[in-house]
Parts: structure tokens; C-alpha cells; sequence
């Protein structure tokens, strides 16, 4: 059974080998935002033979396919995830580095709104806020 992702090579005509099945695998079945190395990792884990330069080749392979988003979450690593038809945004905690996805209508709409009246149809865009969580006061309950 293949995955979304190696389905989607399929379609885009990608040969598909052992190798970049379990990569793609991967990165289909991830619910976090994985960098090369833990994808390299989860990878391994299940095909030994496979080795970090063929997990680089094949992330830029699916980038390129439009198939595999990259994401900067501002600490210098690239992280991936399946590209899909349900978008979201990205929140960062930048104590903790958690990435949490939201999905906002109102952003979504003046984004599209912004565009327009620079005389443009939105198609695409990135969003990504840094925040640190707000310590709630004890006391405030009373
Ligand atoms: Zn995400």
C-alpha cells in the first residue's frame, strides 16, 4: 500500500524506488514538521541502506515536484511536510520550538484582500508567527 505521497509521484511520473518509497512513507505518515536528519533517522529505521544524501536528493526531489512543502521556522533548519489541499498557518514557540497549525478565515481573507488591491490573485502564500506563551496569573481566579 503506498502512501499519499508516493501516490502523488506516482501520478507526476516519478520512478519510484524501495528507497524513496519508505522516504516518502515518511514524511506521510510524520505528524511534526521532521528536518533531514529525523527524517533520515525514521527512514534508517526501516531501510538501513538508506543514507542521509538520499534522503537530501529526495526531499529536493519532491520539493521540486510541488509535492513536499519546506518550511523556516527560524532556527536555521529546513523542516518538511506533505503538501496538501487543507491549508494551514504555522504558530512557533520559540522557548520550546513546539509548532502549533492553526487556520484562520479572517487572515485568509485579507491576505486575499491585500492582494487585490495591489492588483493580484492570491495563490499562494506563507505565514508564520513567533510567540512565547502567555503565564496566566495565579491569582486571577478570585
Ligand atoms: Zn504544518
Amino acid at each position: 500500500m503506498d502512501s499519499t505521497l508516493a501516490r502523488k509521484c506516482i501520478e507526476k511520473g516519478m520512478r519510484m524506488t524501495d528507497q524513496r518509497r519508505v522516504i516518502a512513507h515518511v514524511l506521510s505518515t510524520a505528524e511534526d514538521h521532521p528536518d533531514v536528519e529525523q527524517l533520515y533517522e525514521r527512514s534508517s529505521a526501516i531501510d538501513p541502506r538508506i543514507s542521509i544524501a538520499t534522503v537530501y536528493r529526495t526531499v529536493r526531489m519532491f520539493e521540486e515536484a510541488n509535492i513536499l512543502e519546506r518550511h523556516d521556522f527560524g532556527d536555521g533548519r529546513a523542516r518538511y511536510e506533505e503538501a496538501n489541499d487543507d491549508h494551514h498557518d504555522h504558530l512557533i514557540d520559540v522557548n520550546s520550538g513546539e509548532v502549533i497549525e492553526f487556520q484562520n478565515e479572517k487572515i485568509e481573507e485579507l491576505q486575499r484582500a491585500v492582494a487585490r488591491e495591489l492588483g493580484y490573485e492570491l495563490v499562494d502564500h506563507r505565514l508564520e508567527l513567533f510567540g512565547t506563551k502567555i503565564k496566566h496569573d495565579k491569582g486571577a481566579e478570585d
